[in-house]
């Protein structure tokens, strides 16, 4: 077995333990781990302060999350845009491929808590990889999950090996949260093993800067040596990061780790996580808060991903006031700025 496998067994996962650990009363963290599992790994462990720090709301069963919210178990509608097990294609050119039903650790706010660590995935991805290869129109497939990186070096080579027999799948992206919450699981050899099968991204899921420590540091810089692209999708999560300055350090810290912000979600709709989403307003304001006051490149877009499976939308700070033959444009500060805006013809006179 290697490290990460023996960290991985090694996960807490009995609330009576953390409980002990905390000095709390087990009766709530056990009556919510029933409905949706603990999962905290060695190195989160030992990250945690105590009741309500931002990384104990990411991983602590939260008595709110059995809140009667009359929310959906699956708001993004996968099930239905699943054309064969394991697999949902809902734009034209991208996949994603549901490699496995579990992660290092069970984050509260996940829009798969209807599955991710109940063990419903297929351990074999005939059907997917045979529907992959018979559509042609597909150029990208995402592993996704629960957590590609928990398969073994033998399976995940074997599996980025079927795919790239496939000739239209362009790009392989993988969106793992190990480096957050398992940054041992990021061996050179895994490492060795994914740069064999450029061009090849990763996105990855920091949504704290006390997560951005040395050991995760060392993980994402294995992976940006072996030529990896690296991006990082975060949640906007109330009472985790919804204030400008954490946001702010946290994406200025990824910048130095070598991995670019890729996404701010909003929230999605999932039943049991009511408590830890922010309204849309709170993260436009922080959007905009953050503006002018970093590089663009460490400012990711903010999203929401709509229910019913219709998509990703960007969410923008209203900066158009006005359009025509002169536009206004509102600056960071809030000036309003006019400025020419040649009409169609004239642009075709040109
Ligand atoms: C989010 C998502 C993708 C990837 O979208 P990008 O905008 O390319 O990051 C692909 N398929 C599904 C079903 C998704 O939910
Ligand atoms: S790592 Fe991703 S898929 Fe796994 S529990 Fe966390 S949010 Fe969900």
């Amino acid at each position: 077995m290697e490290p990460w496998q023996h960290s991985l067994r090694n996960s807490l996962t009995d609330p009576t333990q953390l409980a002990s650990r905390f000095a709390l009363d087990p009766a709530p963290l056990l009556a919510v781990a029933q409905r949706y599992p603990l999962r905290i790994t060695p190195y989160y462990l030992a990250l945690l302060e105590g009741p309500g720090d931002p990384l104990w709301r990411q991983c602590v069963p939260d008595p709110a999350e059995l809140a009667a919210d009359g929310l959906f178990s699956d708001p993004l509608n996968e099930a239905q845009l699943s054309p064969v097990p394991g697999l949902v294609h809902r734009y034209p050119d991208r996949a994603l491929l549901l490699t496995t039903a579990t992660c290092a650790l069970y984050c509260r706010f996940c829009t798969r808590k209807r599955a991710i660590g109940c063990g419903d995935q297929p351990a074999d991805f005939t059907a997917a990889l045979s529907y992959i290869a018979r559509t042609p129109g597909l150029h990208e497939v995402i592993l996704s999950g629960g957590d590609p990186l928990l398969l073994d070096d033998d399976r995940l080579d074997d599996l980025l090996s079927r795919l790239r027999t496939i000739p239209h799948i362009e790009t392989i992206r993988i969106h793992s949260r190990v480096p957050v919450v398992l940054p041992e699981r990021i061996t050179e050899k895994l490492a060795a093993l994914l740069g064999r099968y450029h061009p090849l991204y990763l996105n990855t899921h920091f949504n704290h800067p006390r997560e951005l420590t040395e050991e995760a540091a060392q993980a994402c810089g294995r992976l940006a040596a072996a030529g990896i692209p690296l991006g990082n999708q975060s949640v906007l999560l109330r009472g985790v990061n919804d204030d400008a300055e954490t946001l702010r350090s946290l994406f200025r810290g990824l910048l130095r780790l070598r991995v670019r912000p890729y996404y701010l979600h909003h929230g999605d709709l999932v039943a049991g996580t009511a408590h830890l989403r922010t309204t849309i307003e709170t993260g436009l304001k922080l959007v905009a808060a953050l503006r002018n006051t970093l590089p663009g490149m460490a400012i990711p877009q903010y999203v929401i991903d709509l229910p019913g499976g219709r998509g990703k939308v960007p969410l923008l700070p209203d900066a158009i006031k006005q359009l025509g033959a002169t536009a206004i444009i509102r600056a960071a500060n809030g000036d309003r700025v006019a400025i020419a805006n040649p009409g169609q013809d004239e642009v075709a006179r040109r």
